[in-house]
């Protein structure tokens, strides 16, 4: 990256982890950065359900409601071979009194993203997109990252 960018933190990547990171540390106060080399969000569902520990968090930040509107709830998932149920969990009917969610929320990991990519920037944060990591060094004062843009050979 650029020697004149600086932060307290820089994320790597712009999955689910990474921008619920970046979000969570800017909710402390953190100067963060983020940087993804792929040029676009995934499109891929790939995750497509999130658990009632996931929606905790989502609602502790207040991104619940975005999440819920984007997905379906579900209580129950069964399992089948060869066309016949195995098993299953039901969540309504789990004895889980320290969580409101007694359900999962049915969300592709794309939309997942959206909705964290929207609430950070409504912080004034957004992704740098088409920047590799390639290196990093570390003291105990500070991290030196080198990065490569994919799409401005000047970028250095
Ligand atoms: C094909 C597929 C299907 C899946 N299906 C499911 C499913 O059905 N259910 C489920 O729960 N999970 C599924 N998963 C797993 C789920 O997608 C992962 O758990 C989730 O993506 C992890 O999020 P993450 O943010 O840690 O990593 P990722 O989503 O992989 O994000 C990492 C990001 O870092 C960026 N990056 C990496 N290295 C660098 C670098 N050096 N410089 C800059 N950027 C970098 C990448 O471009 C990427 O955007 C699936 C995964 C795949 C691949």
């Amino acid at each position: 990256m650029q020697s004149n960018q600086e932060c307290d933190v820089l994320v790597i990547g712009a999955g689910p982890t990474g921008l619920m990171a970046a979000y969570l540390l800017n909710h402390l106060g953190v100067n963060v950065k983020i940087l993804d080399k792929n040029s676009e969000p995934a499109k891929e569902s790939r995750a497509a359900i999130m658990s009632p520990r996931s929606l905790e968090l989502f609602a502790s930040l207040g991104l619940d409601g975005k999440l819920s509107k984007r997905g379906i709830n579900t209580t129950e998932i069964n399992f089948f071979v060869s066309g016949d149920v195995i098993g299953g969990v039901q969540y309504d009917k789990a004895h889980a009194p320290d969580t409101p969610f007694r359900h999962l929320l049915m969300i592709p990991q794309s939309a997942t993203e959206e909705v964290l990519v929207e609430a950070l920037s409504e912080k004034g944060i957004y992704v740098e997109r088409n920047v590799e990591v390639t290196n990093f060094e570390q003291n105990e004062e500070s991290v030196s990252v080198e990065a490569k843009s994919l799409n401005n050979p000047s970028y250095g």
